[in-house]
């Protein structure tokens, strides 16, 4: 057994208020881990908040749970003094945005399965053969002797599905399946996760449609962009919560290795998500530029006019497309 693991699940016997810290920018997995972890930890009694400084896409809303989420302000306000704090599916401080200013005060632990953690916590449980953060949580959970019902079950359960693409992704493997099966067992309901996705917004057609309007490819196809700027997401009555999942369509198409979307969230606020199909490395071109990842999901976020991001990225995934080639095909 991990020894940082065990030392967390000694730490979080012991304290008494936690507060359960997610990443900026957060994806299913992320809002599944943090939702799981602290109503574990309130099943145990202990008082338990949840935090993402960040605005949660409408979505998840669909699991009446996430408004458990408290902004930074409303954690701050409330005057509550944790004594332990737990992070959660974030690789480095700056992905926890404002709550970094709890670290240091408290012992923290950083539970994560991102290659490109930095270990910023007292203590790092990170293990990238998982793949997600929930199934890290799920066990978390197990060793504290949390007591799973079909809500809870469903919840831990959000987050394997999301960060696998529904069980579709090369990171679904056989731990995966197995800590699936578990949480059905426990009452798990598959059918009311596919509901995150079986819920668009017209709007959100026309969205994609302009996305598709601007796609362009280099290196004879084998590289994919396109981007929605600010005044597109307003144009289409949208923000950008709702261009989740587009990056995946671009990454669909036929013969893509690398395919990268451009978010410009806020403007001159770009992010930028890279995703790949069989060898390119996405988290060494998000290092690069400042992010993290994953070999196939990466990202990063950059500040400046789109145009001029947009040329510079596509540049210097370019210089990195050929350099892996040649180690990889070599
Ligand atoms: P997405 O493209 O969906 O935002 O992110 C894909 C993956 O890259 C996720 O695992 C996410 O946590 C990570 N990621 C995205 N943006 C950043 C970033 O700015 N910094 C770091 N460290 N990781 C990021
Ligand atoms: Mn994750």
């Amino acid at each position: 057994m991990n020894r940082d693991f065990l030392s967390i699940v000694g730490e979080l016997n012991l304290a008494k208020r936690v507060l359960v810290v997610g990443h900026i920018m957060p994806d299913g997995d992320d809002i599944s881990s943090v939702l799981s972890a602290t109503i574990g930890l309130q099943k145990l009694g202990k008082e338990a908040i949840a935090g993402i400084d960040w605005k949660i896409p409408w979505y998840f809303y669909e699991f009446e749970e996430t408004s458990l989420i408290k902004r930074y302000e409303e954690v701050k306000e409330s005057g509550f003094s944790p004594d332990f704090v737990l992070i959660l599916d974030a690789s480095s401080p700056d992905r926890i945005g404002k709550f970094q200013e709890f670290l240091g005060n408290v012992p923290s632990a950083v539970i994560d399965h991102h290659g490109t953690n930095t270990f910023f916590g007292t203590f790092n449980w990170v293990d990238t053969k998982f793949g997600s953060t929930a199934q890290m949580v799920l066990r978390l959970n197990g060793e504290l002797g949390v007591q799973y019902d079909e809500r809870l079950a469903t919840i831990n359960l959000m987050g394997i599905a999301t960060d696998t693409g529904f069980f579709r992704y090369t990171n679904a493997d056989e731990i995966v399946f197995s800590d699936a099966t578990k949480l059905v067992s426990m009452g798990g309901k598959p059918y009311l996760i596919s509901r995150l996705f079986e819920n668009k917004r017209i709007e959100q057609f026309k969205l994609l449609s302009t996305m598709i309007e601007h796609l362009r490819t280099e290196n004879d196809g084998k590289i994919v962009y396109s981007y929605l700027s600010k005044n597109d997401y307003e144009k289409n009555n949208c923000t950008e919560d709702d261009s989740g999942g587009f990056v995946g369509e671009l990454r669909s198409i036929q013969g893509i290795e690398l395919a990268i979307f451009f978010s410009e969230y806020e403007r001159g606020e770009i992010h930028v998500s890279f995703r790949s199909r069989d060898w390119f490395d996405c988290s060494k071109l998000a290092v690069l530029l400042g992010g993290g990842g994953h070999p196939r999901a990466a990202g990063c976020t950059l500040r400046g006019e789109l145009s001029v991001i947009i040329e510079e990225v596509i540049r210097e995934a370019k210089i990195m497309y050929s350099s892996q080639y040649s180690s990889v095909k070599s």
